[in-house]
């Protein structure tokens, strides 16, 4: 009977209930011993100069080396963010890519800046801005070197909040970058009131290019109106790329150049010798 089906559906609506919550427990245990044991790493992925075909920049990805195994972040992240944790590892992730900006200046004389992304939480966090400018500080970076990138939907959530950490930021000299623009449902007004350095075009965009251009060729008029930079994100053939650089897109990031890489093969590749004629930045 209906009844019966629906006392079922009940039933086993509770039982997915716990097993998500014991999931999720456990994840959060699991995370907290990996902080301590220092099972996270991050890797590297390389953003270029369209016109010049130079490296930029690049963006910090976190790993999870969890035994043996490496888990990419779209499977902790997001249970990390329900159970606040996100807070620390986030803390983490900007601390190391201090460390490594520290190291870069230290064994190539010359660094190239790391976006490191900031979950909605971690943004929300009152304590955010001054924890970077003490990680900055204590690294001895210069701020241009770190770049945050945040999602639109984290700037949505409080906006006014947001312009006031964002100015902090942007005034202390840090970049900021909008990452995954596009895929929220922001009014494209209030963008113009955010202290914004960056946006980066979603994937999903970039994957329509060159048969449907609507999306990308909407948010670059926009960037190159509010002057900004415009990254691309996801460019994973020569016609995406072509189309981008025949479109005034200055900045590309994506498997077409690069995988995000380990620390020692990301340098390996892109501060040998051979690749030292970078500008200084
Ligand atoms: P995101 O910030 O938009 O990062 C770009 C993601 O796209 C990365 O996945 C990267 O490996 C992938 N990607 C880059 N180029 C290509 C391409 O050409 N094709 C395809 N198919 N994928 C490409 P990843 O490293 O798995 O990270 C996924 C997401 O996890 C990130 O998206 C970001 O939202 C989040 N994430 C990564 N690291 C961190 C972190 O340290 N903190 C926080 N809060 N989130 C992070
Ligand atoms: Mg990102
Ligand atoms: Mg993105
Ligand atoms: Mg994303």
């Amino acid at each position: 009977s209906a009844k019966a089906a629906g006392s079922n559906q009940w039933a086993f609506f509770k039982q997915q209930m716990t097993e998500n919550a014991a999931v999720r427990l456990k994840t959060e245990a699991s995370l907290h011993d990996a902080l301590k044991h220092n099972e996270f790493l991050l890797y590297f992925q390389p953003k270029l100069d369209l016109k010049t075909n130079r490296i930029m920049g690049c963006e910090a990805l976190i790993r999870w080396q969890k035994n043996g195994e490496l888990v990419p972040p779209m499977s902790f992240i997001p249970i990390a963010e329900e159970t606040g944790i996100i807070i620390p590892i986030g803390r983490w992730v900007i601390e190391q890519s201090c460390k490594v900006i520290r190291e870069w200046e230290k064994k190539y004389n010359y660094a190239i800046p790391i976006a490191v992304n900031v979950a909605s939480q971690q943004f929300a966090d009152a304590s955010l801005v001054s924890d970077i400018k003490q990680l900055a500080l204590r690294y001895q970076i210069r701020p241009e070197l770190l770049e945050i990138e945040i999602t639109e939907t984290s700037l949505m959530n409080d906006v006014d909040q947001a312009i006031t950490k964002l100015e902090q930021l942007k005034s202390a000299g840090f970049g900021i970058a909008v990452d995954d623009f596009g895929t929220g449902y922001s009014s494209l007004s209030y963008l113009r009131h955010l202290p914004i350095t960056t946006m980066k075009i979603d994937r999903g965009f970039v994957s329509d290019l060159p048969h449907d251009a609507s999306i990308a060729s909407t948010i670059l008029m926009l960037g190159q109106q509010l002057n900004l930079d415009i990254v691309a994100e996801g460019i994973e053939n020569q016609e995406q790329l072509t189309w981008l650089q025949q479109h005034n897109c200055q900045i590309g990031q994506g498997f077409f150049f690069s995988k995000p890489l380990p620390l020692d093969e990301f340098e390996a590749q892109y501060f040998t010798e051979m690749s030292m004629p970078l500008e200084q930045v």
